[in-house]
Formats: C-alpha cells, sequence, structure tokens
C-alpha cells in the first residue's frame, strides 16, 4: 500500500486573526454560511461578517442546534441551498465544526474551519463523527477533502476554559506515541495509507513543543493571555497533533479512550482527560522504562491533567468494569493493533491497573 499525506490547504493562526477571515475566504467563494451554536456566533459572528462583507463575500449565518447528527447536517445542508452558499464556515467545538464539514461535503462547496477552543485535534481532519439525535456515538464519516481552511485566533482560545485547553494538551501528548507505534508496526493511517515519515515527524514535533511550551502555556491561558507559548501549544493542540494521528495513525492510547467511553461514569471527562489515561496506559502496555513512564506522569501533573482512574470519575472501577474497557479497547478495527506487537484484553487491564497505581503514587508524593 501506498504512504500518503494529506492536510487542509490553509493554516492560519494567531492573535485577533478573526478580524482577517474575509481576507482569507473571498478567494474560496463568494457567499458564505457561518454555522455556530448561540454562544459562538454572540463572540465572533459580528466581526466574521464584518470582515467577509468588507471582501466582498456575502456572509449570513445560522444556529447550530448542538447535535452532529444526520438530522441537523440535513438541515443545514437545506439552509446552505436555499441561501446559495459556496462555502460553508463551522465556527465553535468538535461537533460544529463536523457537521459543518459534512454540509461542505455533500454540496461540493468549500469548508472552512474556525475553531474556539484548542480542545481537540478534529478542526484540521476531514472525518466527522456523526451523533444519534440524543448524543450517542454513531459512526464516523470518512471525507474527500480536507478544511480549505483553518482559522484559530489565538486571542479566543486563550479566553476559553482552561480545562478545554489542557485537554487539547492531552489529546495531543498521545499522538506522537500512537504514531510512533504505527510506524513501527507498519498500521494504516487516517487517509488510505501507510504514514510517510512527514505525518509521523510531525507527531514527534508535537510532543516536543508540548515539553518545551506546555506548562508556561497553561498558566497563560489561565489568565486569558496569549503568550508565544501559547501560540506554540495552540498550533501543536490544533494543526501538529491533527495531523499527525490522521497521517501519522493512531494506536493503543485512543483505543484505551474509546474503551473508557463505555463506562458511564466517565462521561464528565472531557476527551483529552480520558485519553490521559489512555496515553499512559499506552507506556505500561508498551514496557517503557520505568523512568520515562514517571517523567510523562509528572508532566501531566505539571499541565494539571488526571492521572488516575478516579480523576476521571472511576472511583473504584472493579475488575469486570476494567474488562469492559479492556474488551472495547481490543475490540477489531480497533487502533490498539496497530501496536508493534499482538494485544490482548487482559494485557490492557492490567496496563490500566498499573498506569492509575503509578499515577496515584506520584500525585502523592506531590502532597
Ligand atoms: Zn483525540
Amino acid at each position: 500500500m501506498s504512504r500518503i499525506f494529506k492536510s487542509p490547504a490553509r493554516y492560519v493562526q494567531g492573535r485577533d486573526v478573526t478580524g482577517d477571515i474575509g481576507t482569507h475566504v473571498e478567494p474560496l467563494g463568494g457567499t458564505a454560511l457561518v454555522l455556530g451554536d448561540e454562544f459562538v456566533l454572540g463572540l465572533v459572528e459580528d466581526t466574521v461578517v464584518t470582515s467577509l462583507t468588507g471582501a466582498g463575500v456575502d456572509a449570513s449565518s445560522v444556529t447550530f442546534g448542538g447535535e452532529c447528527s444526520t438530522t441537523e447536517i440535513d438541515r443545514i445542508a437545506g439552509v446552505a441551498e436555499e441561501r446559495g452558499a459556496d462555502v460553508v464556515i463551522g465556527a465553535g467545538g468538535g461537533k460544529a465544526l463536523d457537521a459543518a464539514k459534512a454540509v461542505g461535503e455533500q454540496l461540493e462547496v468549500a469548508m472552512v474551519s474556525m475553531p474556539t477552543i484548542a480542545s481537540t485535534d478534529a478542526p484540521t481532519s476531514a472525518l466527522s463523527v456523526i451523533y444519534t439525535e440524543d448524543g450517542e456515538f454513531e459512526e464516523y464519516w470518512f471525507h474527500d477533502n480536507h478544511p480549505d481552511l483553518v482559522l484559530v485566533d489565538t486571542a479566543i482560545v486563550a479566553a476559553a476554559p482552561t480545562r478545554l485547553f489542557r485537554g487539547g494538551v492531552a489529546d495531543a501528548l498521545a499522538t506522537w506515541f500512537e504514531a510512533d507505534a504505527n510506524a513501527q508496526s507498519g498500521g494504516d493511517n487516517f487517509v488510505g495509507g501507510k504514514p510517510t515519515r512527514t505525518g509521523t515527524n510531525l507527531a514527534k514535533l508535537c510532543y516536543e513543543t508540548l515539553r518545551a511550551h506546555a506548562v508556561s502555556a497553561v498558566e497563560a491561558v489561565d489568565r486569558d493571555a496569549v503568550s508565544e507559548s501559547v501560540e506554540a501549544v495552540t498550533e501543536a493542540n490544533t494543526l501538529l497533533s491533527g495531523l499527525g494521528f490522521e497521517s501519522g495513525g493512531l494506536a493503543a492510547a485512543h483505543a484505551i479512550h474509546n474503551g473508557l467511553t463505555q463506562l458511564e461514569a466517565t462521561h464528565e471527562a472531557i476527551h483529552g482527560e480520558k485519553v490521559n489515561i489512555g496515553t499512559v496506559s499506552q507506556l505500561v502496555l508498551e514496557g517503557r522504562d520505568d523512568a520515562f513512564v514517571e517523567e510523562i506522569i509528572e508532566f501531566s501533573l505539571d499541565v494539571g491533567l488526571p492521572v488516575t482512574l478516579s480523576e476521571i470519575g472511576l472511583d473504584d472501577p472493579t475488575r469486570d468494569q476494567l474488562d469492559v474497557v479492556a474488551e472495547a479497547a481490543c475490540a477489531e478495527g480497533e487502533t490498539i493493533h496497530n501496536e508493534p506487537f499482538a494485544v490482548e484484553p487482559a494485557m490492557v487491564r492490567d496496563a490500566i491497573l498499573t498506569a492509575d497505581r503509578l499515577g496515584e503514587r506520584a500525585r502523592a508524593d506531590r502532597s
């Protein structure tokens, strides 16, 4: 199979870049539809519409219902068609962006991704996670095209809750470990091929950037401040993590995350928080040196990320519960099978138990 790397056509990031969106959208089309929930539209609509209109792009908005479901996608596509939109701009978190991606693909029009938080690596990818109207995971839709433009305003990202930014760090921290495992095993990536050196090494740069900047970036965001470290980590959370996972591939950490979602008690924890438990568990599963596992746990503590099961809602999980998690993580087709060795559920359960204990111990040492 061939090696494939794919990415969005253009990535723009900086303080107050929302005001420049018109310049970047103008080459893509003449009529834009802006999709965002009530809160996000309140935050950015005026600036976006003024900038688009100033660049000669007709602009109107539609309020996102909150769920990236087929019904909602069809409704928004109807609105876009009715208004003759040739550019769909999704603003907000993962679900609004995923809905906008699906609409762009369905209508074969340009798509712009404008994340207002740096909490996951969804903004750059060519896939949408589809949910039922009640919010249950349904399936992944893989699109032919990536967003034509990803625009990230770091002033908006820094003003959002710090917990979301931290979650983005955790999602990005997993990227290199997973891409590395996948490169070793020769597994598939998410763009229909094997990883290129480029995809794998962007994941590595993601990791190095976080290690160099995440602690001060989190402190800055906690004060709604935009520093050079905030710029570096926003890029790592959004662009490097996105390209790294999609073109590099995933492995155990995200499969363990998916397994953890089987337990209702973890639903209050955000994506990245559960991924972090998956990351430490992956390192244990791979038999990494004690010193290295400890280093990653310490880094997690420095950033303010969960390292124990109780911190993601699982106070006293039974062995049976962890077996459910491990079975789901090892389901056929799960990315855990991209690890460079055969993985069985019992190994996963025991890795999670061990990671949890190491996390408890490191946390106790600090108090
Ligand atoms: Zn993720």
